[in-house]
């Protein structure tokens, strides 16, 4: 990540003395499925841009320019970014300081409400997205809130790292929710026309255990569905450390 991405805005020691700074998360899931959209588009890794969204109980979002990693969604800790199934993602941290004073938890059982009980979980009680599809197909309001929430964060760091990238060849789905979830997929791209994004209902619905291209023939950007191997891509990494 270039250092204008990963520095927070606090104070600048904080990140010299104590490390305070984006990390990042899911890298190996990440570098797995760019690669592998590379060579679905037929073109090396080094000459295209892609966003990477890994959607399972975890998740993160990642620009990928010309294969390296420009800004990615999770930071210090896995908790930043998206709404995940337990984690609440991108808060106001006031909202800590403001809960410690109103309700007097203690600071290990703020950290735990943000971690194990926010996110999906904390708006619908479930953090299981194939019960929450089936609720909100029940109308149950609250677990179809979760999934509108949950489809507006990830489109709006779509469109953060649509224009971070300055240019768009692929968007890529991968884990549990990313590689199965029709629903969220849809979701996630409606509206996404004016970045080129659009999906064929069609071949959104197919089921595969290797990747498909779910977007509209006409689609400018190329809607790539990849199931992760992180297993796969650290024995390589092993193997090519080894070799080297
Ligand atoms: P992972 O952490 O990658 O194993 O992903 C777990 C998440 O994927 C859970 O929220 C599951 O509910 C979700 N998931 C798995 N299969 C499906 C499916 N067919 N439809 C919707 N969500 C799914």
């Amino acid at each position: 990540l270039p250092d204008y991405a990963y520095v927070y805005g606090l104070p600048y020691q904080l990140y010299q003395e104590d490390k305070i700074r984006r990390y990042g998360f899911h890298g190996t899931s990440h570098q797995y499925v760019s690669q592998t959209a590379a060579v679905s588009l037929k073109q090396p890794l080094t000459a295209i841009r892609l966003v990477s969204c890994h959607l399972g109980n975890g998740c993160s979002i990642t620009a990928v320019k010309e294969g390296k990693s420009i800004d990615t969604s999770m930071g210090f800790t896995p908790l930043e970014g998206l709404i995940m199934g337990t984690r609440c993602g991108d808060i106001d941290p006031a909202i800590i300081f403001y809960l410690k004073r109103k309700t007097g938890l203690t600071r290990d059982a703020v950290e735990s409400l943000l971690n194990k009980d926010s996110g999906l979980k904390g708006i619908c009680s479930v953090n299981d997205m194939r019960e929450i599809e089936e609720l909100a197909h029940a109308a149950n309001p609250r677990a179809g809130l979760a999934i509108e929430m949950y489809c507006y964060r990830i489109k709006k760091y779509i469109g953060a790292y649509a224009a971070a990238l300055g240019w768009l060849d692929a968007l890529i789905f991968t884990a549990g929710i990313g590689e199965n979830s029709t629903f969220i997929r849809a979701g996630v791209c409606q509206g996404l026309a004016h970045l080129g994004i659009e999906v064929d209902p069609e071949k959104n619905d197919q089921k595969s255990f290797s990747a498909f291209e779910i977007q509209k023939q006409g689609s400018r950007v190329r809607v790539l569905v990849i199931p992760t191997n992180e297993e796969r891509e650290i024995a390589e990494q092993v193997v090519a450390c080894i070799e080297n």
